[in-house]
């Protein structure tokens, strides 16, 4: 344990398992770092690079590194790693350029220009995409972060399972409050420019062969001022990646004579009443947005090119409370003379509004050409969608999409830390960047996969959390995260209107989630 700077600030006490375990309790002040060992986790001894042999401790002397890490970004992962680099001793400084933490989980009114047609680049950015109803699509006992469980009380007032967009935003304040994190946190500042400065000794050193100059600005300001330079040894991105919204090109769609948004841009259903509106794209957003505008709008069209359930592709219509949604295939185009023509040659006539549910594209303004490049919203080359292979000590929590994400950053953070500090081997140049061109040999045109898809990891996220696991060597999740999630992805097909509401099929996971959770035990003391 390592005891920083105390300010006054509410005291807290940690009971840890382990500590628990051992008999002993760490009284603790907000700044202080706890080492959370859990079950399974290695003993913390370092591994020998070429072998992952553990050392000795006279060979572990003087082996752990302790680096200088900016991380981009303040929001669920970006807590994450600097919980994790603080476990590790590495030093962090994290940018955020809200004035508070939440990332995206901090609904705000603000909504930027919609440019569905691309041509406003130079348009203010607002960051969230929250809408003012948002409930959240996994039960919070398997969404929160496994060190700090989400269920232990209500962190805004609203307990249920499947909370509103509120709770997750103060269970994520409480989580940085509780570990101290934001005492690393710089706000109001944007990462505007990464650069980086290959080293003297790059040979001798290849695992550590650049350095990283970071530009950061005022974010109160939309011109770039009150800049200032920092040097560090790694970067960690966490960024997020809901706020630069994507748009599939559809024929005549610039022609087409109604109103033409994103999703990223929708925070109420007022502006839809009485309307006729298509809807594209039926993830969770855009099924959850068609039934709330179909309580104001005259008609709702759904249309998607996949669905959840195969099923939902042919139950067309009388959808949603006031049954006037209607499901129809991909837009085949959109008419000059407002309707919309769908594959299976069906016909919306007369539609005003259409709303992309499309999803988001992975944007990194700040970096330099060379590291990483997206393509298609494929970002590459990264080893195990998390390590830039040509630049080892960058990093990036939270690519991959469709999982469960928070517990998921913890791991991805472990690593990297863990991988900074030479508790676990880092790969080999070669073998990142091997690693990358594995995953790459899975994309289309050599590969199966859609490019848009690569890092798309639905069941596979649990294969993925076990690895990233191993490779931290820390203990890998409990089954009943990927039971508990598997049965809220079933419930949530038997009862698509109903599923936060309904009861789950998972009495048993629950048990499970119950007893871990106690296990870990965390206190709050209030300050004087
Ligand atoms: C509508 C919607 C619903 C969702 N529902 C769920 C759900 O039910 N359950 C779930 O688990 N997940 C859900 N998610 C996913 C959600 O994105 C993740 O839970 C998680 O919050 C992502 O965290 P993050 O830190 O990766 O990104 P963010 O939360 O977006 O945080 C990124 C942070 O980086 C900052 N930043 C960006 N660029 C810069 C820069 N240049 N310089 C400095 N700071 C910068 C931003 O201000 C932000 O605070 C949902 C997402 C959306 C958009």
């Amino acid at each position: 344990m390592r005891t920083s700077r105390v300010v006054n600030l509410p005291t807290i006490i940690v009971v840890g398992r382990h500590a628990r375990r051992r008999r002993e309790t760490t009284t603790v002040r907000m700044t202080t770092v706890v080492r959370a060992k859990r079950v399974g986790d290695d003993d913390g001894a370092m591994t020998t690079p070429m072998t992952g042999e553990k050392m000795s401790k006279e060979e572990e002397k003087g082996c752990r590194r302790r680096a200088r890490v900016c991380v981009v970004g303040a929001g669920a992962a970006g807590l994450a790693a600097i919980r994790a680099l603080r476990l590790e001793s590495h030093d962090v400084v994290a940018y955020e350029l809200a004035s508070e933490e939440g990332g995206t989980w901090r609904y705000s009114e603000s909504v930027e220009l919609d440019d569905v047609a691309g041509e406003r680049e130079d348009r203010a950015r607002v960051h969230g995409s929250m809408y003012a109803s948002l409930r959240t699509n996994l039960p919070r006992e398997v969404m929160g972060f496994e060190e700090f469980p989400f269920s232990m009380r209500a962190h805004a007032g609203d307990a249920r399972r499947f909370c509103g967009h509120r709770e997750v935003q103060s269970y994520l304040k409480r989580y940085a409050q509780t570990f101290g994190l934001t005492r690393d946190v710089e706000y109001d500042r944007r990462v505007v420019r990464v650069e980086r400065v290959v080293r003297e000794n790059a040979l001798e050193e290849e695992r550590w062969s650049s350095q990283w100059s970071v530009t950061t600005a005022s974010s109160r300001c939309r011109d770039v001022v009150d800049t200032k330079t920092e040097m560090f040894d790694a970067v960690v991105v966490a960024n997020g990646h809901y706020s630069e919204p994507r748009v599939p090109e559809f024929k005549g769609a610039l022609e087409w004579p109604g109103k033409r948004v994103h999703s990223h841009n929708y925070r109420v259903p007022d502006e839809f009443a009485g309307k006729k509106v298509l809807l594209i794209g039926a993830m969770a957003s855009g099924e959850d947005l068609s039934r709330e505008i179909g309580l104001v709008a005259d008609k709702v069209y759904l249309s998607a090119r996949t669905w959840q359930n195969p099923a939902w592709a042919h139950a067309t219509e009388g959808i949603g409370a006031r049954g006037n949604i209607f499901r129809k295939p991909n837009v085949a185009q959109f008419n000059r003379d407002g309707s919309i023509e769908f594959e299976d040659g069906s016909i919306a006539p007369e539609c005003d509004v259409c709303m992309y549910c499309t999803g988001y594209k992975y944007a990194f303004p700040f970096l330099p050409d060379g590291v990483v490049r997206v393509e298609d919203n494929c970002v590459a080359p990264l080893y195990e969608h998390c390590i830039a292979a040509n630049a080892l000590s960058m990093s990036f929590i939270g690519l991959p999409w469709k999982v469960v994400p928070f517990p998921m950053f913890e791991l991805q953070a472990r690593w990297i830390a863990r991988m900074l500090s030479g508790a676990v081997p880092m790969p080999s140049a070669d073998e990142a960047l091997r690693g990358a061109a594995a995953l790459e040999s899975q994309l289309e045109p050599n590969g199966p996969l859609p490019r848009r898809h690569a890092h798309c990891l639905g069941d596979a996220q649990f294969e993925y959390n076990d690895r990233m696991a191993k490779l931290a060597g820390v203990a890998p999740h409990a089954g009943w995260r990927a039971r508990m999630y598997k049965a809220t992805g079933l419930n949530k097909r038997a009862n698509p209107e109903t599923y936060r509401d309904a009861e789950m099929p998972d009495a048993e996971e629950l048990e499970a989630a119950e007893k871990e959770f106690k296990s870990i035990d965390i206190v709050y003391v209030e300050a004087n």
